[in-house]
């Protein structure tokens, strides 16, 4: 085994993202993986949010998921419908996808990227100097890199050694969640009584007219939520068929689980992203419950915040600080995820109060502007990071616009495929000079004559020039003349050359 100069701990589709970015920026990453194949066991996380299915398009492989998945013009917040559909995105909706597909296309592309993937080893522990770490392997060995990122789960073995808190809030409530055969056919869908929410669907579904329709023959899926939180013992069939008789009345001959796991909505987030040369993201920097279906799309969003920092750190064209902006920017987005997951959990309680609060906020919610500002931030659309005072674009992400170039049309995330920066000037041809930055920041004049509008925000005014990070986050807005670009750039990409 030889050493590379970043090694991520686990292969879930956080590891998976961030060992992308490094490898389009040129970086030797490799991946330890606990498990000896890319399958999982259970469905676990349904699909991708819009900001998530952006993410993939800025990469050029949006379509990968697109083709398998079943769109939905909406998000859930607790079971209610927030409408996406007049959304200013391509994507203007989320899409069914089940975890192990998502996963499967993401290691089809590292494959192609040739990350190297060390599979059946675990990372057991590390040592840090000035220079890098000792990483330490459940098969005896040791491998060293500069950097080591811990993608490895809300059980993080890297957070744990790294001795990085976990402050939260223990679980309260627990729910069974199973693939299974049964032999009497269930009533499918959503029930709600005194303990709590339940459902019972199948894997095989396909969206008609906006509806859920379950296909003919194929596993079920259930989950039932239990009387008492707090069992730490893995579940076995014997607990699923009890559960389910204490809400049905019968466990419809229940047999045969390919999948049998409980879920909590225990909720932790890291104290901090970093330790000096250990990074923490995904579900190793924060858990909790998976209603909104928040994990996937938080963890694979942390690792395009980080990649490209990561990779221009150890390319020495920043300073290790910049490393610091990834906690700054990702653990505001992650406790604000944790808020609104605890509010879902608390509106999903099955007590008449917590049923009215529920139905107040609905109605809340069907007016234009709350369902906006919600659903904005479920589907990850509406993230701002703060980057100071200025143009609403400034901390958003960059929308997706149709440019006229020189050389023809030009959709602005293409210019992102590579994960490279990007100045679009909108004024005067050549007006904006960074041939000093000419080597890391790709420079282009173009013409966009459409409208300029951010979700949840409306209508903005058009900029002159807009600078792009590799994440498709804004960093600068230009008003005609070039004040602050030479700072701006310096802060994220470095000094000219
Ligand atoms: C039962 C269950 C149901 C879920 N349901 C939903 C849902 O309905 N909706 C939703 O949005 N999310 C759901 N989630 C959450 C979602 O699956 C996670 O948020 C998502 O997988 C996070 O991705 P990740 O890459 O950060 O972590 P993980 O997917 O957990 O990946 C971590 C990887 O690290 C590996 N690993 C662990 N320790 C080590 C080590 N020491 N060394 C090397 N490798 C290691 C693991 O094998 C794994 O491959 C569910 C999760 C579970 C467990």
């Amino acid at each position: 085994m030889t050493d590379h100069t970043v090694l991520i701990a686990g292969s879930g589709p956080t590891g998976m993202m961030l060992a992308a970015e490094l490898a389009l920026a040129g970086i030797d990453v490799a991946i330890i993986e606990r498990r000896t194949t890319q399958d999982i066991t259970g469905s676990r996380a349904g699909g991708l949010h819009a900001r998530t299915i952006e993410v993939f398009d800025q990469r050029g492989i949006a379509e990968r998921f697109i083709s398998e998945g079943k769109p939905v013009q909406a998000v859930g917040f607790q079971m209610i419908h927030l409408d996406l559909s007049d959304f200013p995105t391509r994507h203007p909706h989320t899409l069914g996808l089940w975890q192990v597909h998502i996963e499967r296309i993401l290691a089809d592309w590292i494959g192609e990227l040739k990350v190297p993937v060390y599979r059946g080893r675990e990372v057991t522990g590390f040592w840090q100097d000035d220079t890098g770490l000792d990483i330490g392997l459940s098969d005896g060995q040791s491998m060293r890199a500069e950097y080591l990122v811990g993608c490895d789960g809300g059980r993080s073995r890297v957070r744990k050694a790294a001795g990085i808190d976990f402050p939260g809030w223990d679980p309260t409530t627990s729910a069974l969640i199973a693939e299974v055969e049964m032999t009497e056919q269930p009533p499918l869908g959503i029930r709600n009584d005194a303990i709590g929410v339940h459902g019972i669907g199948k894997l095989n579904y396909e969206i008609r007219d906006g509806k859920v329709v379950f296909l003919d023959g194929g596993p079920m899926r259930v989950m039932v939520t239990e009387r008492h939180v707090g069992a730490t013992s893995e579940p076995t069939l014997r607990d699923l068929s009890e559960a389910l008789i204490a809400v049905y009345g019968t466990d419809y001959g229940v047999h045969s689980p390919t999948s049998l796991s409980r879920f909590t909505d225990m909720t932790r987030q890291a104290a901090t992203y970093r330790d000096r040369r250990v990074l923490l993201a995904g579900d190793a920097a924060h858990v909790h419950s998976p209603d909104g279906g928040q994990g996937l799309n938080t963890g694979v969003q942390d690792a395009v915040n980080l990649g490209w920092k990561l990779a221009q750190v150890i390319k020495r064209t920043s300073l290790a600080s910049l490393l610091d902006s990834y906690h700054a920017e990702r653990h505001p987005v992650g406790a604000r995820v944790l808020q609104i997951t605890m509010a879902a959990v608390a509106l999903r309680r099955p007590d008449e109060r917590s049923k009215a609060l529920r139905d107040m906020m609905a109605q809340l919610l069907s007016m234009d502007e709350p369902r906006k500002r919600i659903a904005a931030e479920m589907s990850g659309l509406g993230i701002r990071y703060d980057f100071g005072e200025g143009h609403p674009l400034l901390g958003r992400r960059m929308p997706d616009l149709d440019l006229i170039t020189a050389n023809g049309p030009l959709r602005v995330f293409t210019l992102l495929h590579r994960a490279r920066p990007a100045l679009i000037n909108f004024g005067e041809p050549g007006a904006l000079d960074i041939a000093r930055w000419a080597d890391r920041v790709q420079s282009i004049d173009a013409k966009y004559a459409g409208p300029w509008e951010l979700p949840a925000v409306g209508a903005v005014a058009a900029p002159a020039a807009v600078l792009i990070r590799p994440d498709g986050y804004v960093a600068w807005v230009g008003d005609g003349t070039q004040a602050r670009l030479a700072d701006t750039l310096t802060t994220w990409f470095g000094p000219p050359a």
